[in-house]
């Protein structure tokens, strides 16, 4: 493959180029098809196609661990070229793999992409990756949650692609480097000015964009991630319907082109901004746009954010010249309505009003309110998509996710809620743990592994719920703080709702509803949480109920003025705590019969059976029946 030289070559001087030529195809198929198999994760697919593709050069594997070890220690391959993000290949079982044997790379839908001469299996140290490569071991980072549900061992070797993930969305934005490379060459302009997102573009953004390429009067690639993003962000396809509206009406498409990077974002603050300028060079530019908390995080539980705001631009700023893409650093731009334009925050005379929004004020004060985003902030037809895909706060799904130990009291005001929420009503999903170990998770033990398995699926078929637009309870003991921070990831930030139902141990003892304390102490059965199993409490609960002072109705009701102050439920209808002021509709459904939620048809039937058979099946479970 030759380089054109009007842009700048790729990082190492070529591009990568994994895919099989067409001639040995059929073979390589039918050897493939007689070879055990790795089944990617969706993050591991993304991957293989920037490698496949080149996006990684001059990364050409799955890193071995040398790259591994340099990368993550000194953001370096082993040759010494800068990469500061590893690129591994989790696998959790070593059967059917073999130092100098070939295996098959699989998609998720057991897809075949790739054929993998395995040279290394080696094992992986997660807090070890988590410190050197995030800074933190902090769960709330959404990957080093992630990386718990990572095989312990990476595998690596030289790839022979058959196929490429296939992406039936936006076909007309998919490129590979080549292709863009080709395309911008096409447009005429030796400098290309990159800009990475995740979110959705405003008129700041718009602003910042068009600065950066006339600033250097060159082409401005729109390159959006749309692999894995930050869990809870806007989906893609709202992103890039209105990506495309944006450069459809207010860019030159002389020196704009928009193409989707179907990368998976590490969150990784500065590191992942070098990665991203390494990325974009191999795609043909060599400016990179670094604004403020670029690739950032949420919050960690203290509050405080995973890196500093300024941080990516120091740091890509720092090697720019060894990766010979410029980097573009801008703060945050601010609308200074007086002059109706974008200024740089630090260029505003103090004595100027200015106006800004976070991508959260907007969800929040505006969306959430079914409020019109104002129109300084951003163009009506993102606007409109916004609003399309954010339906005002108390039309939108949530969890309640209610922890604690055995005999806490969890299910009881579960129910209470429940019945609370349809009274007001909401659709409502009841998933209890001792419920889902009859169908769901039947024949789970209470091991580590089986109790977070039973978390997880919780955590999944919850998310499903809450994604379309469902209100879902969940009780579990759901011991570790780990597990329950990875269901947060599933579900979305905003949405998920820790109650911490935090009855002492004395008391669930006493109670015992299901006789397993008594029989934990007589010996007779083990890993009892709170008598020879752990439970974490929650380091950051968004409610405790404490039910020695309050009743279960109490309990209940100081979830329901949760949801209230969060705009789940609106202020001006449904119950109050006598629950007598609800709408005639709702007076008139049986609210056990109502309680499912909006799911697809046999899940809607599934549920709403579950939830009528909740009461007589938690008594004729009886005893035994721990929940997670
Ligand atoms: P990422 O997680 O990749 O940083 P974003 O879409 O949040 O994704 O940001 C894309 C780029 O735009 C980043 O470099 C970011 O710092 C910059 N940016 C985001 N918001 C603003 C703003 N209001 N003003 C200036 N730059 C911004
Ligand atoms: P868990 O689901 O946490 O295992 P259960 O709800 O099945 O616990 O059992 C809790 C027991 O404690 C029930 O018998 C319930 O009647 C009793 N209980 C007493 N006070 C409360 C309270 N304030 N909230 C919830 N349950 C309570």
């Amino acid at each position: 493959m030759t380089n054109d030289p009007l842009l700048i070559p790729p990082y190492g001087g070529r591009l990568v180029d994994l895919m099989v030529e067409d001639e040995e195809r059929a073979e390589l198929i039918a050897r493939a098809n007689q070879l055990s198999s790795v089944r990617l994760s969706p993050r591991s697919v993304c991957d293989l196609e920037l490698l496949a593709t080149g996006g990684f050069s001059p990364l050409d594997r799955f890193m071995g661990r040398c790259d591994y070890l340099r990368v993550i220690g000194e953001m370096r391959l082993a040759d010494g070229a800068i990469f500061p993000i590893p690129v591994t290949l989790p696998v959790g079982e070593t059967d059917g793999l073999q130092i100098g044997r070939e295996v098959a790379l699989r998609s998720p839908k057991n897809e075949l992409l790739a054929v993998m001469l395995v040279e290394e299996i080696y094992e992986w140290d997660r807090m070890q990756e988590a410190a050197e490569v995030y800074r933190t071991t902090d769960s709330r980072h959404p990957l080093v949650a992630e990386m718990a549900s990572w095989g312990r061992f990476y595998i690596s070797g030289p790839l022979r692609v058959l196929s490429l993930p296939k992406h039936y969305d936006f076909p007309e934005l998919r490129h590979t480097p080549q292709q863009v490379r080709a395309l911008l060459v096409r447009l005429g302009r030796a400098n290309v000015v990159a800009f990475q997102t995740r979110n959705p573009m405003h008129r700041a953004h718009e602003e910042l964009t068009r600065r950066a390429a006339q600033a250097v009067d060159g082409t401005l690639l729109i390159h959006p991630s749309v692999g894995l993003t930050n869990p809870g962000d806007v989906d893609h396809y709202t992103r890039v319907r209105s990506y495309k509206a944006l450069v459809e009406r207010y860019y030159d498409p002389r020196r704009t082109l928009l193409s989707l990077l179907p990368l998976a974002m590490r969150m990784a603050g500065p590191r992942s901004a070098l990665w991203h300028a390494i990325i974009r060079r191999n795609y043909g530019a060599n400016y990179l746009i670094v604004g403020r908390d670029h690739a950032s995080p949420g919050r960690n539980a203290k509050g405080e954010p995973f890196y500093g705001p300024y941080e990516a631009q120091q740091l890509c700023s720092r090697f720019s010249e060894e990766i010979g893409v410029r980097i573009l650093c801008y703060a945050d731009m601010v609308y200074l309505p007086a002059e109706d334009r974008y200024e740089e925050r630090h260029r505003v005379p103090r004595s100027a009003k200015s106006l800004a929004l976070s991508g959260t004020e907007a969800r929040e004060r505006y969306l959430a309110c079914g409020r019109p985003l104002p129109a300084w902030f951003t163009r009506p037809e993102v606007m409109r998509e916004l609003a399309r895909a954010y339906p005002p706060k108390h039309q939108r799904g949530f969890c309640i996710w209610l922890t604690g130990l055995p005999s806490a009291g969890k299910s009881t005001i579960a129910d209470v809620i429940a019945v609370k929420l349809v009274e007001h009503g909401r659709r409502v999903t009841l998933l209890d743990g001792d419920v889902v170990r009859t169908h769901l998770s039947k024949g789970l033990d209470f091991s580590r592994e089986g109790r977070d398995t039973n978390v997880l699926r919780i955590g999944f078929v919850a998310s499903e719920v809450v994604r379309h637009n469902g209100a879902v309870i969940c009780a579990a003991i759901s011991p570790y703080q780990a597990t329950r921070d990875r269901v947060r990831l599933m579900i979305g930030e905003e949405s998920f709702i820790v109650v911490f139902v935090n009855t002492p141990l004395e008391v669930c003892e006493r109670r015992d509803v299901k006789g397993i304390y008594a029989r934990a102490r007589a010996s007779q059965i083990k890993g009892v949480t709170g008598i020879d199993a752990p439970y974490e409490p929650p380091a950051d609960p968004d409610l405790v109920l404490d039910t020695c002072q309050d009743s279960p109705e109490e309990c209940a009701q100081k979830v329901i003025e949760l949801l209230r102050e969060r705009g789940f439920l609106r202020n001006d209808s449904g119950v109050r705590d006598g629950g007598h002021d609800v709408h005639d509709k709702d007076r008139r459904a049986s609210p056990l019969r109502l309680a499912s939620s909006s799911l697809v048809r046999p899940f809607t039937l599934f549920w709403t059976a579950v939830i009528d058979l909740l009461g007589p099946v938690r008594e004729l479970i009886g005893s035994l029946f721990d929940k997670i």
